[in-house]
């Protein structure tokens, strides 16, 4: 099924990552095979040195050695992840001529099974 970046992020917003990566032990993976290194990140700019969201200081600042999140997603572009967060290490990493990163890997299966479903009714009493 294919799905946009933005539906996928607003499905699992409610998800307390801080504890999901508890029992997870990051992997290393391929930068050129987040989805987001592609058009959309490089087309904005957003997480490079010349960020619009922090002018860059974020990409100066950030923690590398702190693994990013990801999604095993098979894109029909050949990519295997989709980034939940980490644009500004992703960036720092990419530009260090590293081919690679470190990351959390969900599949979305479970993170579907950590997503917090609000009850259909709630009881007036
Ligand atoms: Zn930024």
């Amino acid at each position: 099924m294919v799905r946009k970046y933005s539906d996928l992020n607003k499905r699992f917003e409610s998800i307390k990552f801080a504890e999901a990566i508890k029992n997870k032990t990051p992997q290393t993976i391929t930068l050129s095979e987040i989805t987001y290194l592609g058009k959309r990140n490089n087309a904005l700019g957003v997480g490079t040195a010349f960020c619009p969201c922090c002018m860059g200081v974020r990409y100066h600042t950030c923690d590398i050695t702190v693994p990013i999140r990801v999604l095993e997603y098979n894109c029909t572009t050949g990519d295997k992840y989709i980034a939940f967060d980490g644009t500004h290490r992703i960036n720092r990493v990419k530009d260090s001529n590293s081919q690679t990163i470190q990351a959390y890997v969900f599949t979305e299966s479970e993170l579907e099974n950590l997503v917090e479903t609000p009850p259909l009714w709630k009881s007036p009493l």
